[in-house]
């Protein structure tokens, strides 16, 4: 992927867009810093930026107070993203503040007594869990004056970016292998941009992309997941806020995570350690266990044996929406499994098909291949022996099923009767 640097100036230097309390980007690896920009490398190393905020000046119940008071989507934590403070009144998707369901019944199959949530991010306005990136990612894009909302995605981002660049008033350009399914070209279509099918798998459509942002032809386009990346994957803490502060600003012990680039689980970590840090919620531990498919699992069978670096895998798994084979945060994500207590693990095809079925048959939560994947990893956690089932724990399920219809496409009528109670007992059925 090709990189974008700028120029070095000094730490102290004001920010010259008004992104709230971010004040720099600052590279994960070696703590360079450089000025708020549509940048993603770092000119010393190559490594990845991330948003550095200053939050010294903060009052912990005045803070908690204004969070509770704010607009029930990702907004209200806007004192604690890359945001101006006037974030809530202009045009965006507000995704956010979906339920966090107390699945009694999922974990009395399961065995787990100390309390089973499963925070349900099929709510979002388009169904998946992209929308809380994708809404950031534009915030960013406006400070930052594009006029072109862009990305590379395989489905949910580009319906995500296709509806936030049309309430935006902004124009939207995706690209997609030319070759995907009907329903997510129409989900993607259906917001009125330009949707562009490239011949070719998702690598070459990033490879295009990259090559589109060093070019003139891309000069005014913010590609949510390339040149915004930074802003966009701050989306991702809102998960961490909304789970605790929905538990009663209380950290949960176990969090169960998918894995695609592995961004969001990293973000997530990152969003625990600043509530904690601001006095928020109280300083204890929390494990964060990764979950994957089985047919791309470059993360977890690193974790399992014991590598710090990820090697790249050829995808092959029904869960199509985790379906990166060379994710940019594996390692990172290594290192906060590790460092938590928690573990990475995979589970087949199959069984996320029968999670799938779980969690609906359970709890009445219909999730995408995604959720299977959490759900199945979950129970063989907890039959492994990894996961605590006497602890509080927290599954993510960030798509709706709607999105994956193929993979339960077995699914279908109990019986078929003549229109009589006759028939209705033949079939026994009374
Ligand atoms: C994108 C996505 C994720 C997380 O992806 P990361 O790249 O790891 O941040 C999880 N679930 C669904 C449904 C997604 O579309
Ligand atoms: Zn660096």
């Amino acid at each position: 992927m090709a990189v974008q640097t700028v120029e070095s100036t000094t730490e102290s230097a004001a920010p010259s867009v008004d992104l709230g309390p971010a004040v720099a980007l600052s590279c994960r690896e070696c703590g360079h810093r450089v000025p708020l920009g549509p940048v993603f490398a770092c000119q010393e190393c190559f490594g990845p930026l991330e948003i550095a905020y200053d939050f010294s000046d903060h009052d912990t119940e005045e803070l908690r107070r204004r969070i509770e008071a704010g607009p029930a989507n990702i907004w209200r934590y806007a004192p604690l993203l890359p945001v101006p403070a006037d974030v809530a009144t202009k045009p965006n998707i507000n995704p956010g503040w979906t339920k966090l369901v107390q699945a009694d019944n999922l974990a009395r199959e399961l065995g787990v007594t100390g309390g089973l949530y499963v925070k349900d991010d099929s709510g979002n306005p388009t169904h998946s869990f992209k929308d809380r990136v994708v809404a950031q990612a534009l915030e960013a894009a406006r400070a930052f004056g594009f006029t072109t909302l862009s990305c590379s995605s395989t489905g949910n981002l580009a319906g995500a970016v296709g509806a936030a660049a049309a309430r935006a008033g902004l124009r939207s350009c995706v690209f997609i292998p030319h070759d995907l399914e009907q329903g997510k070209v129409v989900m993607a279509a259906v917001y009125g941009g330009e949707l562009i099918g490239i011949e070719g798998n998702y690598d070459d459509v990033n490879r295009f992309c990259s090559e589109l942002i060093g070019d003139p032809a891309g000069e005014g386009w913010g590609f949510v997941n390339v040149n915004l990346r930074p802003y966009y994957a701050e989306g991702s803490k809102t998960l961490a806020y909304e789970i605790c502060e929905q538990l009663g600003w209380r950290l949960p012990d176990q969090l169960v995570v998918p894995i695609a680039s592995g961004s969001q689980l990293t973000k997530i970590d990152k969003g625990l350690r600043e509530l904690i840090e601001l006095g928020l919620v109280e300083d204890r531990p929390y494990k964060i266990f990764g979950a994957q498919a089985e047919g791309c699992s470059p993360v977890s069978t690193a974790y399992k044996a014991g590598h710090d670096v990820v090697r790249p895998q050829k995808p092959k798994t029904i869960a199509k929406s985790l379906a990166i084979g060379n994710p940019a945060d594996g390692p990172y994500v290594l290192d906060i499994a590790r460092r938590t207590g928690g573990a990475v693990e995979d589970v087949t095809d199959e069984q996320i098909v029968e999670a799938i079925r779980l969690l609906a048959r359970t709890e009445g939560i219909f999730a995408e291949t995604a959720g299977g994947v959490t759900v199945g990893v979950t129970k063989k956690l907890i039959e492994n022996g990894d996961l605590d089932p006497a602890l509080t724990t927290v599954v993510l399920n960030t798509g709706d099923g709607l999105k994956t219809l193929d993979a339960v496409a077995d699914t279908g009528l109990t019986a078929t009767i003549r229109p009589n109670l006759e028939s209705f007992r033949e079939a026994g059925l009374a």
